[in-house]
Order: C-alpha cells, then structure tokens, then sequence
C-alpha cells in the first residue's frame, strides 16, 4: 500500500472544473467570472487553485487582502487580481504587484492617489465598491458626485470596475430587498456611465446571485464558494461537487465499559461497552469544538460515527459501536461523500466557516 499522510485535505480540481462549466452553463457567453481564492482559496490552496481557474478560462481572480495577491503573482498567476480590503499600509505593493484595489471609501482614495503622484503611471486600474445594503465596505450613493469629482481631477486613476455585494443572495425571504440593491447599484452604474468618458465594467453576484439573480449578470460575476462545491441551500448544493476532502485514519480503537468516561472533563459516559476510535485530528487542525459531544459525524467505511466527548487540540474521539473498522481505516471528516452539510450542525455554522477553518498545519494534497 502506498504511505498516506495520515490527516490531510485532498483538492479535486475535476470537481472544481465540473462547478465553474455548471456555473458557467447559467450565464450568457460574454460574462466574465472572477474566480474569488481568498482564504488559501475558502481553505484549499489558493495558487493551485487560481492557477487552475485561469488554465480552465477564469478571466479575473480576487482576494481579500494585498498578501495574498502578492502570493499568487509570487506564484507566476498574470491574471488581473481584485483586492477586496487592501490596507493603506501596503498600498505599494499594490503597484509593484499589479494588483487591482477594491476602492471603497475617501481615505484609501486618497491615500491611493499620493501614492500615485510618487510614481510614473499614466493609468492605474481600481473597482469602485458602492454599499447597496450590506452595510460592511463602500461608498454610500451620495457619494457618487464627490467620487466622480476625485476621479475626474486624478487623472491617474481609472475606475475599471464598479460593484457591490448583496447581503442576502441566497435566501428567498429576502428577494424584495436583493432587487433594492440591485437597483441602487443600477443607479449607481448609470451615473458614471453618463459621467464618465470611458467603459468600465460592473459587476453584482456571488454564488448564489449567479444562481438566483440571472437579470444580474452584467459584465462579470464573482464566484466563490460554488467553485468549491457549496451552495447555500440542499438543492444548490446537490448540483454541485466538493472540491474539498478532509481525511485521517483511525489512530486507536479500544472498547471501554459502562460507567468509562472519554476525553478531557469526561463529558462523555459510556452507557454500555463502546467502542472508542481515536483520531489524530482536532481543534487546532480547525475542527471546532463545537462539534463535539455528539453535534457532528463523520463517516467510517460507509457508516457514520457521532463525535463524542470534548474535542482535543491534536485528537477526537468517536462512538464506532457497530461499525466494523480498524486501526489505520481512513475516515472522511467532510468532502465527496460525506459533505459539510451533514457536517454541519443545527444551522450553528455555515459551509463556509467549516472548510475555510482547517488550519495550515493539515497537509493539502491533488488527488
Ligand atoms: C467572498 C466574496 C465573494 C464570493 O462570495 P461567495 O458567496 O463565496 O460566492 C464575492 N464578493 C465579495 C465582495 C466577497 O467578499
């Protein structure tokens, strides 16, 4: 048998081009995708798959902070990158990395523009980010006349993109309030539309505005945890693939009898003889310990195994009562057959906190 590392996120890049040809199948041809990899790629690894996304035909990525930009273009990615948070502090590595700023209020502004002055660039590309609703980063729809001022007097700047990010894309309740910013953001890109002297490109959904939102399209969509294989409900989710699979093997089994306790505290006692399989996995490998004590299974040669006791730092324990298994069986914490749906308990968290939490020590393998 070949040696595999014991714990370790296996990343299926025919899931991830399986996820974007589906994507892509609910737009029209000439709409761009911009592949979001920040968080290491919701968790994955974020120059693996940037690098991928280009090579499959993702026009633009984005990330949240200029550091991990700076990763890809240290990795040889070309593609246009959008920063969603750049800090001020690193607004220079911004232009030695080419990479494009998400401006979303005065002081980066003009930050950005001295910054500018001190460099010989005739053009320097930003996406202007209005808030619509969120309420988290952007320019307010007031703002639209002193931002056209500024963009008009700093010849340097040019707004290529203009976008907002809706609160609530993938909950029907909500469907009312998605319209009010997509209209305001309408508004918005009429403006500078009739304001300024040159095309830009704009740009509204995420996942599931892709999916919900088709008269949003625009000229581009930034897709992210769908690439990755979630939707953000049971019937997104069954059309997608997990890009994302988090396995171990069993470390240790042992059988304890009625009245033994398991783990730290002892929060779990036994009822009757159990049987204990032992993971070498735990919260500082971004298993939370919520998931103990029964909240989350995972899955052994078919069957699934409750959590038991607290979770540990480096281990976890599970309840294998009946479950025919052995030292060095491989378990599925989440991924292609067990997924983080199942995973995930009583709505106390979303697939997106689970996959992006496992932490670096967890090796990341291409399977
Ligand atoms: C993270 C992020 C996205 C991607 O959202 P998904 O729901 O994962 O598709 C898009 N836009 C912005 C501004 C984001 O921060």
């Amino acid at each position: 048998m070949s040696k595999v590392l014991e714990t370790r996120l296996e990343i299926d890049l025919q899931a991830l081009e399986y996820n974007y040809k589906l994507l892509k199948s609910y737009l029209s041809t000439k709409t761009k995708i911009m592949g979001v990899v920040k968080a290491f790629a919701y968790g994955t690894d974020s120059i693996i798959i940037g690098k991928h996304l280009v090579k499959i035909g993702v026009q633009h990525l984005a990330v949240a902070y200029i550091e991990e930009g700076v990763r890809l273009r240290k990795a040889g990615v070309e593609a246009p990158i959008l920063v969603f948070y750049p800090q001020l502090e690193e607004i220079q590595k911004l232009i030695d990395f080419q990479l494009t700023p998400s401006v979303y209020n005065h002081r980066f502004l003009e930050g950005l523009c001295e910054e500018l002055a001190l460099h010989e660039i005739d053009s320097f590309g930003i996406h202007l980010k209005i808030n619509t609703g969120l309420n988290r980063l952007g320019f307010e729809i007031d703002d639209l006349n002193t931002i056209l001022q500024h963009l008009k007097a700093e010849r340097k700047i040019k707004m290529v993109g203009l976008f907002t990010h809706l609160a609530a894309s993938g909950n029907k309740d909500e469907v009312e309030f998605t319209k009010g910013q997509i209209s305001k953001f309408e508004q918005a890109r009429q403006f500078f539309e009739n304001h300024l002297p040159y095309i830009f490109e704009s740009h509204i959904c995420n996942s599931s505005g892709i999916l919900n939102y088709p008269d949003a399209e625009y000229d581009m969509v930034r897709a992210g945890i769908a690439l990755y294989g979630y939707g953000n409900n049971p019937k997104e989710h069954k059309m997608l693939k997990a890009v994302a699979s988090l396995k171990t093997v069993i470390a240790q089994l042992r059988m304890i009898q009625k009245g033994d306790s398991v783990g730290y505290e002892r929060k779990f006692k036994a009822e009757r003889e159990t049987k204990i399989a032992t993971l070498p996995l735990g919260y500082a490998d971004g298993i939370s310990r919520s998931f103990g004590n029964g909240k989350a299974q995972v899955l052994i040669n078919h069957q699934k195994a409750p959590i038991i006791g607290n979770v540990c730092m480096d281990t976890l324990m599970l309840d294998v009562t009946g479950i025919d298994c052995e030292e060095g069986d491989e378990v599925e914490i989440f991924g292609k057959n067990h997924t983080v749906l199942d995973f995930d308990i009583e709505q106390q968290t979303i697939p997106y906190e689970v996959i992006t939490r496992i932490s670096q020590r967890v090796t990341r393998v291409l399977v």
